[in-house]
């Protein structure tokens, strides 16, 4: 990935900052495409510093028996071992889901410059569905926050993922019905009686 090279111009520095961070966002999609895979709700993030990837990280709690393993956690733990530091002042998180409380906390107390995510989290989320942990003034004195980058194509990932799982689940319940129905019953065999049976040789 290519830095702001050129800030003269009709290009502002903001222009090439929504650039940078679609670009940044699709790493995370990616990741997220990641978690889809192995049967995770597909949720990703990277850590980037100074315009270069540091870190990745997708949604994984159901793999690693880990209720923590949220994509932000993941991608969080991965940059602060690379850097060897448990401040990140230098770097932005970028997820395709708005955090959840306990990440939003995490991310402030590592001190992220930014986090910045896609789609809307309506039940969970901390940077203003449910709350909003980054407005606080008493927790938070570092992390700028942002939404919306490619929130579409973020929010389509976990649409298409969940109507799937809901298509997986209807046929599961039309398999077991359909062996229900072929149980043996006492009917079935009264009715298999030949009707050409010479039956007046047989009965007295
Ligand atoms: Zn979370």
């Amino acid at each position: 990935m290519t830095g702001p090279a050129n800030t003269s111009g009709i290009t502002g520095i903001a222009d090439i900052r929504d650039i940078t961070d679609e670009a940044a966002m699709r790493i995370a999609i990616d990741q997220a495409r990641n978690a889809g895979l192995v049967g995770e709700v597909p949720v990703g993030a990277v850590v980037m510093r100074r315009g270069q990837v540091i870190a990745t990280g997708y949604n994984r709690p159901i793999t690693e028996h880990d209720p923590t393993a949220h994509a932000e956690i993941v991608a969080l733990r991965h940059a602060a071992t690379l850097l060897g530091n448990y401040r990140l002042p230098e770097c932005e998180l970028f997820v395709t889901l708005e955090p959840c409380a306990m990440c939003a906390m995490a991310l402030m107390h590592a001190r992220f410059k930014r986090v910045v995510f896609g789609a809307l989290e309506p039940k969970t989320g901390a940077a203003g569905s449910v709350l909003n942990l980054f407005d606080n003034s008493v927790l938070n004195h570092h992390t700028a926050i942002q939404g919306g980058v490619l929130a579409d194509e973020c929010s389509q990932l976990l649409k298409d993922f969940f109507a799937e799982r809901r298509e997986q689940y209807r046929q599961r319940r039309a398999s077991d019905f359909a062996e229900a129905e072929v149980i043996p019953t006492g009917d079935v065999t009264e009715v298999a009686v030949p009707t050409t049976t010479p039956l007046d040789g047989i009965n007295p």
